[in-house]
């Protein structure tokens, strides 16, 4: 998540007088990485995967699973250790390992980019398993690394969630339940935590619809939340109305950030090619985050949703009350030299504004966007077309929220600093990339969406998915194009409960381009989207496997790319659960659950203890995973010289 410089952060007082610097530098940088490498083309198709794990100390004795505290121990030997998994490997593949938000996460990401030859795409399960294998090896005996999308008790008020125990609140988030010492101690974190807060003038909000289950309280008004303490400035406002009847409060950056993700970036032969992916992956990314929907607990509490992208969305707005239309603009302080207060209709993590690709359909461009309109025209003049000047203008209109001192005046034909901090803080579905200055690696689209699962397995399969969408969309030259403003009503819909069974989802009718068509967009399924409907709508899965047979693939790596398509279309059409349907499942069926939408200590211990269980391998769940991923995981463990169980 962003880049770490080192050195010292400024007061955001005095940060907020450097914005207008930071953004004025910030595109002199992307414009020297343009005149650069605007031409450059023919680099290969290469992609990596991000993978963020929880750190989880099981205590079999209390039955309590928590969060480890130690990611910076834990990274430090992570980045320097030897393990004799590495032994068969060149040195360049030897995986990596870096910090995330969260004081109990990590993420890895392989070692040097993949291919996109059946060769590669074969290895990325392995090369997964390796990296979570390697990680285990060096944690304290009860700590496992998790990929959980939402670790489901985080900020709960009855017990403790952490390891070792710690209180709540702090100066940074401010927060009524989650500790300050919970946020990854890189000063960076703490005090984008704190700037977010800030500028927008009050904590952030955040309000989950609860699942009312038989016995919860209608209407439901958390017990837990303490109202009337006095800590902070902002914590009557527990009392006057941030927390929501119905629905589970949060009020930290942390319980959005503080969740996992799995995402994908793929490198493009040039800058056009990838505003074409990034363009066709937007109107996919709802239906990539319901098939991987993996976060339906939050703060103890069962929701009503299956997913983070709205939890994320909140933990991180940043903008003031008049920003978001809750107050009068005429009230609005003029934060910088530079901009007039506005209305921003988002966060600044949410989805994407505009197609980028200059084919794109204007009138599927129909998001208001709000521009910096300095950078646009700065961009314009420089010669750079309006769609790419607009996107970046778009970007722009954020603050940057953390600005070393030591790196405020940098040369701009060898730094992107300044283009990184506003960029690498819009965190929206799709990333647009530009080459880093001077370097080997090309243009490049992040694809966000995905919500980490439990396996490598299943981690693997969504990678290999997308990155096979991606050579689909150029090699069929799919037409994706749909109105931004339906993708965003997708993203809705791709959170509820149980989305696969009871969602449609906006989509176009015919996938040819210049097909004739009166009506572009229908509704569908998200078995109807992968699957197929018609010759107009082919689905995502026949179109990969036309793609496969044109590459005449020897049959045993056909075969095994084959068990990846299969088992996501048993996620699309509901044959296997997502991750948060059987979560949901599991508190259901717990002994002790009450039918009160709580998920106490207990629970969530056996919930944990049983997700890990079924990663390893030692409990198979046929509705949830196919019924050969136990005996597959032991066998690749055992390619990997790891001891079985
Ligand atoms: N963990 C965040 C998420 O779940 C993403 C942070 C990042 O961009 O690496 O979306
Ligand atoms: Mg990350």
């Amino acid at each position: 998540m962003g880049l770490l410089s080192l050195g010292t952060p400024l007061e955001w007082a005095e940060a907020t007088k450097l914005a207008a610097h930071i953004r004025k530098h910030g595109i002199d940088q992307f414009l020297s990485v343009w005149r650069a490498a605007k031409d450059r083309s023919g680099d290969p198709v290469l992609w990596g995967d991000e993978l963020e794990y929880m750190v989880v100390v099981f205590d079999p004795v209390q039955h309590t699973a928590r969060l480890s505290l130690r990611q910076g121990e834990i990274l430090r030997v992570l980045q320097s250790a030897h393990s004799p998994l590495f032994a068969a490997l060149p040195a360049a593949q030897r995986p990596t390992f870096h910090p995330e938000y969260g004081r109990y996460m990590i993420e890895s990401t392989p070692g040097e980019p993949f291919s996109a030859s059946a060769d590669d795409l074969l290895r990325v399960e392995l090369d997964m398993l390796r990296r979570r294998c390697f990680a285990k090896q060096h944690l304290r005996e009860h700590e496992v690394p998790m990929t959980v999308t939402s670790f489901p008790r985080l900020g709960a008020t009855d017990a403790p969630f952490t390891d070792p125990a710690l209180t709540a609140g702090g100066d940074a988030a401010r927060s009524l339940f989650l500790p300050d010492d919970l946020i990854n101690q890189h000063v960076r974190f703490p005090t984008l935590t704190a700037n977010i807060r800030k500028r927008r003038g009050t904590k952030v909000r955040i309000n989950v619809p609860i699942f009312h289950d038989t016995h919860t309280p209608r209407p439901f008004v958390d017990p837990t939340i303490p109202h009337a303490r006095n800590t902070f400035p902002e914590d009557s406002e527990a009392a006057l109305g941030a927390a929501l009847p119905d629905h589970i409060y949060m009020d930290a950056m942390g319980f959005g950030m503080g969740c996992n993700c799995l995402q994908v970036t793929f490198q493009a032969a040039n800058a056009t090619e990838a505003r074409r992916v990034y363009d066709q992956c937007t109107p996919l990314t709802p239906l990539f985050l319901a098939i991987t929907a993996a976060a339906p607990i939050y703060r103890g509490y069962v929701a009503d949703v299956d997913a983070r992208w709205n939890v994320i969305s909140a933990s991180v707005d940043d903008r003031t009350n008049a920003e978001r239309g809750t107050a009068p603009l005429r009230d609005e302080p003029k934060h910088n030299a530079d901009t007039a207060p506005r209305r921003l209709r988002k966060s600044r993590y949410d989805s994407v504004d505009s197609y980028l690709y200059p084919g794109a359909p204007p009138e599927d461009n129909d998001m208001p966007l709000e521009m910096d309109l300095s950078v646009r025209d700065k961009l314009l003049a420089a010669g750079i077309d309006p769609l790419l000047a607009e996107h970046l203008a778009h970007l722009f209109v954020r603050d940057p929220l953390v600005i070393f001192s030591e790196l405020v005046d940098v040369d701009n034909t060898t730094s992107m600093d300044h283009f990184e901090n506003i960029q690498s803080t819009n965190w929206q579905t799709m990333r647009f990339k530009p080459p880093p200055l001077g370097g080997h690696i090309g243009w490049r689209v992040e694809f966000r969406p995905m919500e980490v699962q439990l396996t490598d397995f299943e981690n693997a399969a969504f990678s290999i998915f997308v990155v096979l969408l991606s050579r689909v969309m150029l090699h069929f030259n799919t037409d994706f194009y749909m109105p931004l403003s339906l993708v965003d009503e997708n993203m809705q819909r791709a959170q509820q409960r149980d989305a696969i069974h009871t969602q449609r989802f906006y989509f176009r009718r015919h996938w040819a381009p210049d097909a004739e068509s009166t009506e572009r967009i229908g509704e569908y399924t998200l078995a109807e989207l992968f699957w197929g409907r018609d010759a107009a709508m082919p689905g995502l899965i026949p179109l990969v496997r036309r793609y496969l047979d044109e590459l005449a693939l020897a049959p045993e790596q056909r075969a095994e790319l084959d068990r990846y398509i299969a088992f996501i279309g048993e996620r699309a059409n509901g044959t296997l659960m997502t991750t948060a349907t059987w979560m949901r499942r599991f508190v259901h069926s717990h002994p002790q659950y009450k039918h009160d939408s709580v998920v106490s200590e207990k629970i969530n211990y056996d919930m944990l203890c049983t997700l890990n269980k079924i990663e390893r391998g030692e409990l198979a769940v046929p509705d949830f995973l196919p019924p050969w991923y136990a005996e597959r995981h032991r066998t690749m463990e055992r390619t990997l010289g790891v001891p079985s169980l």
